[in-house]
């Protein structure tokens, strides 16, 4: 599809395209009232430590439950909030739930686990989540440590600077931050060095995509130099044990997958993780 892009053609001729932007137009009035509606739910899925089998901790994933579509995906209805400051009304509610989440898991075997929420671009542009982010930290301290914020890797995103002072800020006050998707976005090495992140996650299409075979080299670039910069790496896409097995023999610390898991409402979430730490004593 890159080439297509690059080839620069007119697809907004296209007669899909209107039909589509109108289809889109319409789900934006409707996602507007989503999270009035309750029609937001977050879901979660483990990140394992491909050492220690522990999960170290969670990814929220945004779910919408449409009363007559059923569920739309994130990949479909986060790009439309994205033309809107709609984006910045989600990303609270995410901030605010996955927040709700750590803390109802207090107390609990699963209070060692991290949150990680996905956060985007756009948002840190306007600076809105930042200042939302300072005072769910001022009350609820300690917090930050147990959050993690993905942002997703795009083209030239961290050479903005309103976008590298937001991670600034966000670093400063002790939330862990990380860029998601890596190895998609074309981001530039020498801004890579200076972000005041701590993880890289690497985008599930060299995992398990079409090409994930003759992607090992690549992987293993990417893994080195993570590490050069220190930081640390997770794998987005296991599906199955092997590929789990080939990342950490090339030291990729976390990993995340269908092998483990699939996303899953917080109550099943904690089924899986009491049978999985179950199994895990079990087995050594
Ligand atoms: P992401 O943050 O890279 O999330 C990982 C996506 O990969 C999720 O798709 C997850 O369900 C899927 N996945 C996980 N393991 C596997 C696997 O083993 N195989 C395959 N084929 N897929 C796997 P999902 O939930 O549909 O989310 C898609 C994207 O939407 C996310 O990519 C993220 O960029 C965005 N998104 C989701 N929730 C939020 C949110 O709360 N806020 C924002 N701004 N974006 C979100
Ligand atoms: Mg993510
Ligand atoms: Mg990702
Ligand atoms: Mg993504």
């Amino acid at each position: 599809h890159a080439k297509r892009e690059q080839a620069g053609e007119p697809v907004w001729f296209e007669s899909w395209m209107s039909e589509e932007y109108r289809e889109s137009v319409v789900l934006e009035s409707e996602l507007r009232e989503a999270i009035a509606r309750n029609e937001l739910q977050l879901f979660y899925q483990p990140q394992v430590n491909l050492q220690t089998k522990e999960v170290d901790g969670c990814e929220a994933l945004l779910r919408w439950f449409h009363p007559e579509r059923g569920m739309i995906s994130p990949a479909v209805f986060i790009p439309i909030a994205e033309r809107s400051m709609l984006i910045e009304e989600i990303g609270m509610w995410v901030v605010q739930e996955s927040v709700q989440q750590v803390r109802r898991w207090e107390g609990t075997p699963l209070a060692s686990l991290r949150v990680s929420a996905n956060l985007s671009v756009k948002e840190l542009v306007s600076g809105r989540i930042v200042e939302f982010l300072t005072e769910v930290r001022n009350r609820y301290p300690g917090i930050e440590q147990r959050m993690e914020l993905e942002i997703t890797e795009s083209f030239g995103v961290f050479s903005d600077t309103r976008v590298f002072d937001a991670l600034q800020t966000l670093h400063g006050i002790g939330y862990r931050l990380a860029i998601d998707d890596f190895g998609t976005g074309y981001s530039s090495l020498s801004y890579l060095s200076r972000l005041p992140i701590q993880r890289l996650k690497i985008d599930r299409s060299f995992i398990s995509g079409p090409d994930a075979c003759s992607n090992a080299p690549l992987i293993e670039t990417i893994i080195r130099l993570a590490h050069t910069l220190k930081y640390d790496v997770v794998a987005e896409g296991i599906e199955q044990a092997e590929q789990g097995e080939n990342l950490r023999k090339l030291d990729c610390e976390y990993g995340q997958g269908f092998y483990y898991s699939r996303p899953i409402p917080a109550d099943e979430f904690e089924i899986w993780y009491n049978r999985y730490q179950e199994k895990l004593k079990q087995s050594g």
